[in-house]
């Protein structure tokens, strides 16, 4: 299929919309970038069934592998993944962080985006938010093992997966030699060169429309484009609404005046890290955080239908022709 001169290529896959644009048609290419998607998501998924007593443990994925051996034994770890999981940790214990990596076990108990439509009582979220504290983790970098020393202790890497293979793609697809391409994985867009010589034109979403209208455009270069949005993925009890990234200190989903928070970035992996982050902050300390932070830009979309960008040093952005 042509669009602009592009190739495009699709799957569903972790459970989103995949898209690959190519500039020449290369189905053997897209292949390869679907397969190693896939292989990627073998070793950080948690969404997986356990197997059974006695069932093929090779099935499991490295963190699946390190969250059963909870309260028992540190699991070794390829040293991709361990990197991963040190950067989760490292951004997790950061004073006020409402980025978690520990959060499994909240996480496994809402099932919000996977069937969950209640609030859990709070005795349960008190007990749980006792399994979640990531100081507690313990990463040995030289053995590359992992350690949750508490038995129901569970690493949930949902908010950075996608960025991170985002980024994976990004460097499998440069090392074949595409000078220009976009890989977008369900919300997190990873761009390389142009597109026919223009920047990539990326939407940014009016959060909640059911036509998929968008607020506006953003145009980017070799950037990274994540959203994160509390529409993504909810359920609605008695006139609330209960989105998926939940408040690591409270046990609940987080709440406050924003509804999407965008970040562009050069790596797709701190998209996601600094979307969660800036979520977690609110507008205004989110602006006066990014401040101190030249190689990230934000914008955010709030209740109020406010639109701010935090900069725009690396994209531009043009607002679509509605109210
Ligand atoms: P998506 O792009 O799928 O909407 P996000 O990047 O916004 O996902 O991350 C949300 C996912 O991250 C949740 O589904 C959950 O697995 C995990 N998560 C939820 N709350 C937190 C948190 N405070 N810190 C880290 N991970 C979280
Ligand atoms: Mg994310």
């Amino acid at each position: 299929m042509s669009q602009q001169g592009f190739y495009a290529y699709q799957a569903v896959m972790m459970g989103s919309p995949i898209l690959l644009k190519l500039p020449q048609p290369d189905e053997p290419l897209a292949r390869n970038v679907f397969r190693l998607i896939k292989q990627q998501e073998n070793l950080l998924t948690v969404n997986r069934p356990l197997p059974g007593a006695g069932a093929d443990r090779s099935a499991l994925s490295q963190v699946m592998a390190v969250n059963l051996a909870a309260g028992q034994h540190p699991v070794q770890v390829s040293q991709p993944v361990f990197n991963l999981i040190a950067r989760a940790h490292q951004v997790s214990v950061l004073a006020g962080s409402a980025f978690n990596f520990a959060i499994g076990p909240l996480v496994k108990r809402w099932k919000i985006g996977f069937q969950g439509n209640s609030v859990p009582p709070q005795a349960e979220l008190d007990a749980l938010l006792q399994l979640t504290d990531p100081r507690q983790v313990q990463l040995d970098a030289d053995a590359r093992t992992v350690y949750l020393p508490l038995a129901g202790m569970e690493i949930d890497l949902g908010a950075i997966a996608k960025g991170w293979i985002a980024d994976v793609v990004r460097d499998y697809l440069r090392q074949q030699g595409v000078a220009d391409a976009l890989i977008n994985l369900g919300g997190n867009v990873q761009t390389l060169g142009l597109s026919a010589g223009q920047p990539w034109a990326i939407g940014l979403k009016q959060p909640f429309s059911q036509q998929g209208a968008l607020l506006g455009t953003l145009a980017v270069s070799g950037k990274s484009v994540v959203t994160s949005g509390v529409y993504e993925r909810y359920f609605e009890l008695d006139g609330r609404r209960y989105h998926h990234i939940l408040d690591p200190q409270a046990g609940y989903p987080l709440d406050n005046e924003l509804l999407s928070v965008t970040v562009i970035s050069e790596h797709s992996i701190d998209g996601d890290i600094w979307t969660t982050l800036l979520y977690g902050m609110g507008v205004e300390k989110a602006l006066a955080c990014l401040k101190t932070q030249p190689e990230i830009e934000a914008v955010f979309v709030t209740r109020d239908g406010e639109i701010i960008c935090s900069s725009q040093r690396g994209f531009g952005f043009s607002l679509a022709d509605t109210n």
